[in-house]
């Protein structure tokens, strides 16, 4: 352990993660806390990092309140009918409320916005998106973070919190190390602000072999966001609410624009709109949710998800007809020289020019996230102008330990966030993180070198566990004595993929798979006290690993909880396979016991409070 260098950083605010919820927080905690020591961690580095660092063409959440365009309210309503119910109306709101002030700042920063030639306003792609020239999103709203922050930490991965040891159930800071350096990294803090991004790779990815890593969420998300507060008892909210994506095939393109922008369409092998054809089976499952419009996002999956197993694949794009429009034709391939050019590259290699051949969709693997058309996450405090009692616990987006705070994918409850969003709630978590401590909440915390030394030893054990194991390795990397962070991997993909609702099951699971994918998860988190790195390289690698396990456990436990099958598209219990209104019209909140290991579920009111609102209004 010697040959680790221990680095101590005390300060006030400790932001983990920089993508776009952390960079928000770093910023918003400096405003708010001008003499407040402030530092921002991250695993890459903050000026291409996170899930916007893939590249994107539009903000996908701005109201446009100041043109009368939509009202926060609408956004909730929005949100709600996509989620089948199932989001907390406070936390949509209070972001809803602010995102415009955060899209203004970002256009007087410099992001390139594109304009409406004959309005002025900003050039609309749909409803709620506005489109940008996303190249340099990153970089610039990186560096408000960084002449925000006393200090941005790049390259260091977070692994554990640390909790004090004064008072119960109250945050110290966190611990990781740097993967160039090699050195463990010791922060104590009086508040965490957690901004880590989702989940991908937990589940079997279509692409496995040499396309490995092709995936439509950013590979580098490991769902620290979630493993992270997990593991001290932090409480979990809707991670039964995977998201599965209908993509271009193989490239994972976006198809928000095709839709919005050029007007294109779906239809099956036959050149038949088949949403249609599935209409009665639907309304059968989920009654009149699929009567709303727009039409819940996972229910248009399953129409998708229906025909191809009826064997009416493939499904595909028509684009034949809008690239005719040369215009059509230039935004159609700028989307994706901006966003996704893997997949251009696909189609050359395909011979497919959407001008004159339809390109293929597909549905993805199943991932984990906050602040898509999907709302898994930690359960937080809301704002105490509007959240019920339930949920409110004195601290805007404070988690049930006190001090810890979360934003963007962190957060649970609360869907269709998107980039902007996020910055947003991570202005909110660090205004109430202030607070918090200007309220002289964090007073006496007590972090001792017992504490950190503990994790010291288990952050590195994986490469000690290498040096030793790596002597009886019997051919290739085939040793009797550990096993590498890929062979975990993959191994944890296939229990998710084909106990938990998987591709390879079309999404299908039940209360018997998923009690032997619990058995095989608990026995895999057994080996992976055997895991072994070669290099700091892998030993990153480990730490991913270990908590995507951990997430994929909160998952598997969630999907077990609700009985019924709620978002049909995202996954189906088959034992239980229609929507449950009676009995599950609520939200799903779990707690997992630091000393024992062991997840607690229990429902919890979900509250319609805008249209509760109007209705008290007008009686
Ligand atoms: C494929 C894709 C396309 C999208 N397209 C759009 C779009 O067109 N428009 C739009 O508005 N939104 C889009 N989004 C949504 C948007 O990217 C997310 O909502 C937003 O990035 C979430 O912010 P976040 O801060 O929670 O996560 P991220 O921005 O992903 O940031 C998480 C950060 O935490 C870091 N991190 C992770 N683990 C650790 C750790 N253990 N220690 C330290 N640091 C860590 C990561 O490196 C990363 O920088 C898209 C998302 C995806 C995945």
């Amino acid at each position: 352990m010697a040959k680790h260098k221990t680095n101590y950083e005390d300060c006030d605010v400790l932001v983990v993660g920089g993508g776009m919820a952390g960079t928000g927080a770093t910023f918003e905690a400096r405003h708010w806390g001008r003499d407040l020591k402030i530092i921002c961690v991250e695993k890459a580095n903050i000026d291409r990092s996170g899930a916007v660092a893939q590249g994107l063409y539009a903000i996908n959440c701005y109201m446009g309140m100041q043109w009368g365009e939509n009202q926060p309210e609408d956004h909730v309503r929005y949100a709600r009918n996509d989620l089948m119910g199932m989001v907390r109306e406070d936390l949509g709101y209070d972001m809803a409320r602010h995102v415009d002030s955060t899209v203004h700042m970002f256009d007087e920063w410099g992001l390139p916005m594109m304009k409406n030639e004959e309005t002025g306003r900003y050039l609309r792609e749909g409803k709620w998106q506005i489109m940008i020239h996303g190249e340099s999103y990153k970089p610039i709203v990186a560096e408000a973070a960084k002449k925000s922050a006393d200090k941005i930490y790049n390259r260091i991965m977070i692994t554990h919190l640390l909790m004090d040891e004064e008072k119960e159930n109250r945050i110290g800071g966190a611990v990781g190390f740097n993967m160039r350096t090699g050195d463990f990294h010791v922060f104590r803090a009086k508040t965490v602000i957690v901004a880590a991004g989702g989940a991908s790779h937990i589940f079997k990815p279509r692409a496995v072999g040499e396309g490995m890593g092709r995936t439509w969420y950013a590979p580098w998300s490991n769902g620290s966001a979630y493993a992270l507060p997990i593991a001290v008892g932090a409480k979990m909210t809707q991670m039964e609410n995977r998201i599965v994506l209908c993509r271009f095939k193989d490239g994972y393109g976006p198809v928000g624009a095709y839709f919005l922008h050029l007007k294109t369409y779906t239809q099956n092998a036959n050149g038949e709109n088949y949403e249609k054809k599935w209409y009665d089976q639907t309304k059968e499952l989920v009654g009149e949710y699929i009567d709303h419009h727009p039409t819940p996002t996972c229910l248009r999956n399953h129409a998708f998800i229906q025909e191809t197993t009826a064997g009416g694949g493939p499904i595909h794009m028509v684009t034949t007809e809008a690239f005719q429009d040369p215009h059509l034709e230039t935004v159609g391939w700028e989307n994706f020289l901006g966003m996704t050019v893997g997949q251009a590259v696909v189609w050359a290699s395909q011979n497919i020019d959407p001008k004159y051949t339809n390109p293929e969709l597909t549905t993805s693997e199943p991932y984990v996230m906050g602040s898509h058309a999907t709302c898994s996450g930690a359960w937080v405090s809301g704002p105490e102008d509007l959240s019920p009692p339930e949920y409110f616990w004195g601290y805007n987006r404070m988690l049930t330990v006190d001090g810890l705070f979360g934003a963007g994918d962190t957060v649970g409850g609360s869907a269709h966030k998107f980039s902007s969003g996020s910055f947003t709630e991570g202005r909110l978590a660090a205004k109430a993180a202030v607070k918090y401590i200007q309220d002289q909440k964090a007073e006496g915390i007590k972090v001792t070198d017992k504490q950190c030394d503990d994790f010291k030893e288990a952050i590195f054990k994986p490469l000690e566990v290498y040096t030793v194991a790596q002597n009886e390795i019997t051919g290739g990397t085939v040793s009797p004595s550990y096993i590498s962070p890929i062979q975990g991997l993959q191994r944890l993909q296939r229990i998710m993929d084909e106990y938990v609702g998987g591709i390879a099951t079309n999404y299908m699971t039940n209360a018997n798979m998923l009690k032997r994918g619990l058995e095989l998860l608990a026995w895999l988190e057994e080996d992976l006290e055997k895991v072994g790195a070669e290099d700091l390289h892998q030993l990153m690698r480990a730490w991913e690993l270990k908590h995507r396990a951990l997430t994929s456990q909160c998952v598997t436990e969630h999907t077990m909880f609700r009985e019924e099958t709620r978002w049909p598209g995202y996954y189906y219990r088959g034992d239980h396979m229609k929507l449950d209104d009676d009995n599950w019209h609520c939200l799903t909140v779990s707690r997992r016991d630091p000393k024992t290991g062991k997840f607690s579920l229990e429902k919890v009111p979900v509250y319609h409070i805008v249209d509760e609102n109007e209705k008290k209004k007008a009686s």
